[in-house]
């Protein structure tokens, strides 16, 4: 301190107050939580903003100064901003910005890389995935062919689908969705009539079926994307003799209606795959 600034009267002590709104946060252990941090802190969702958070040891923010303010889709900073704020004996952590990116066909392009679906039984859950795969072999054996048409859903790509159909349709206000870590998508434009255009671009663009076809929004939960329901097209000529679980040779008449089949279903059961009698292709862990 100079001799100076020693000099100055005191007319007061320091002190520190902690004022505004009072913020339950969580430990920061990692990017979703950073972002959810950030997102409380930062309430422009206009213009992306560059943050810096300060940790205790604990990982409990302390501090975050605002390095930079961007516009709408960047915030440029130089490496020396982001040290500049650091006082702290703590290492800056850089959160993510929290700048969501409106509804819009932007998220089909991002699903279609970021959140695909599977055809792949090794991405089902491993319990289910042994008893197809049981199961499988024993048809392929008999001389069925089996083709995998869908396991795994991704949570993710059926999060857009749901909340889309759902505003698109005016079932839902654009300000209902729930939030999902790793989806910084922002359904509400401000306007209902741009919100619905927004999820009207994903729901074209995903292909979803709306009434009359559907009538219902596309599941936010199903079997598929827990892991524990595949659809598949079993086919054979004449009649399949299959063995099940318990090594019993079963006669199955070929019926090209699958829902119909019910020895099929009977010999998937003992294997722990169960038919969906409402959806050809579909079998899972308990039938839905
Ligand atoms: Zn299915």
């Amino acid at each position: 301190m100079s001799s100076e600034r020693e000099k100055l009267c005191r007319i007061r002590e320091v002190e520190i107050r902690y004022r505004g709104p009072h913020l339950r946060i969580e430990r920061i252990l990692g990017p979703a939580e950073a972002q959810a941090f950030a997102r409380k802190v930062v309430t422009d969702h206009a213009r992306e903003h560059l943050l810096a958070t300060y940790l205790d040891a604990r990982h409990h923010p302390i501090a975050y100064p605002i390095v930079s303010v961007g516009t709408s889709d960047q915030s440029l900073v130089q490496l020396a901003h982001i040290g500049s704020g650091a006082r702290s004996p703590q290492a800056p952590v850089i959160a993510s910005s929290p700048m969501a990116i409106k509804s819009g066909s932007y998220w089909v392009t991002w699903a279609n890389s970021n959140a695909k679906n599977s055809d792949k039984i090794d991405d089902l859950d491993a319990d289910f995935r042994s008893k197809v795969k049981d199961f499988i072999a024993a048809l392929e054996a008999a001389g069925a062919t089996v083709t995998v048409e869908a396991t795994k859903r991704s949570e993710k790509r059926a999060y857009l689908f749901h909340w889309s159909w759902k505003i698109q349709q005016g079932k839902c206000k654009p300000s209902d969705p729930t939030t999902m870590a790793g989806v910084d998508i922002q359904w509400d434009h401000g306007s209902d009539a741009d919100s619905k255009k927004g999820a009207k671009e994903m729901v074209d663009g995903f292909a979803l079926a709306v009434p009359p076809a559907s009538t219902v929004a596309p599941a936010l939960t199903s079997t598929h994307i827990s892991g524990k329901g595949i659809d598949m097209k079993i086919k054979w000529t004449g009649t399949l003799k299959v063995k099940n679980k318990t090594g019993v040779e079963i006669s199955i008449p070929w019926n090209a209606n699958a829902n119909a089949n019910t020895l099929l279903h009977q010999v998937g059961a003992t294997y722990g795959v169960k038919k969906l009698t409402s959806d050809a292709p579909h079998w899972s862990h308990n039938g839905t």
